[in-house]
C-alpha cells in the first residue's frame, strides 16, 4: 500500500458526494473548486463560469476535487489542515504544489486522472489551466 495511505482509514460505508455548480463569486476563497467534509458527506463546489469555456472543464474540476478529498480521508487529511493553507494561501499558483501542502501528493495524485482524462477529451490543458471563469482567478 502507498506509504500515504494510513493503515485503518477508510470510506464511509455509507458516503455521500453532493457537488454543486456555485458563482466564482461565492466560494469560500478564491479558487476553481473546493472540497470539504460535513461529516460522511463529501460537499464539492465548482466555479458555474468555468463552464462558458468549456462544458467539460465543470468536470475535470470535480474529478480533482473527489479524488483529492478521497485520497485525504484515506491519508487521514483532515478539512481543517487542508482549509488551513488554502484559506491564506499567498504564493503563486496553486496551494496543492506548495511544498508546504500537507495534502501536496493527494493533489498530485489527482491532478495525474485529471490530466488523463483531459488528454482523452482532447481538452487542451494548457487552455484548461487559464480556467474558464472569472480574470480574478488564477
Ligand atoms: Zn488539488
Amino acid at each position: 500500500m502507498s506509504r500515504h495511505i494510513k493503515a485503518g482509514n477508510q470510506l464511509p460505508d455509507l458516503l455521500l458526494i453532493r457537488s454543486r455548480l456555485i458563482p466564482a463569486s461565492e466560494h469560500r476563497y478564491a479558487t476553481r473548486g473546493d472540497w470539504w467534509w460535513q461529516g460522511d458527506t463529501l460537499e464539492i463546489r465548482i466555479s458555474r463560469e468555468e463552464q462558458r469555456q468549456n462544458p467539460l472543464y465543470p468536470f475535470l474540476l470535480l474529478v480533482h476535487e473527489m479524488v483529492e478529498a478521497l485520497l485525504c480521508r484515506l491519508s487521514g487529511i483532515t478539512t481543517e489542515e487542508v482549509d488551513a493553507l488554502d484559506m491564506n494561501y499567498g504564493g503563486d499558483g496553486e496551494p496543492g504544489d506548495d511544498p508546504r501542502a500537507p495534502y501536496r501528493w493527494e493533489h498530485a495524485t489527482a491532478e495525474l486522472v485529471e490530466r488523463v482524462l483531459a488528454k482523452r477529451l482532447s481538452v487542451n490543458w494548457q487552455d484548461y489551466l487559464k480556467g474558464g471563469g472569472d480574470e480574478n482567478l488564477d
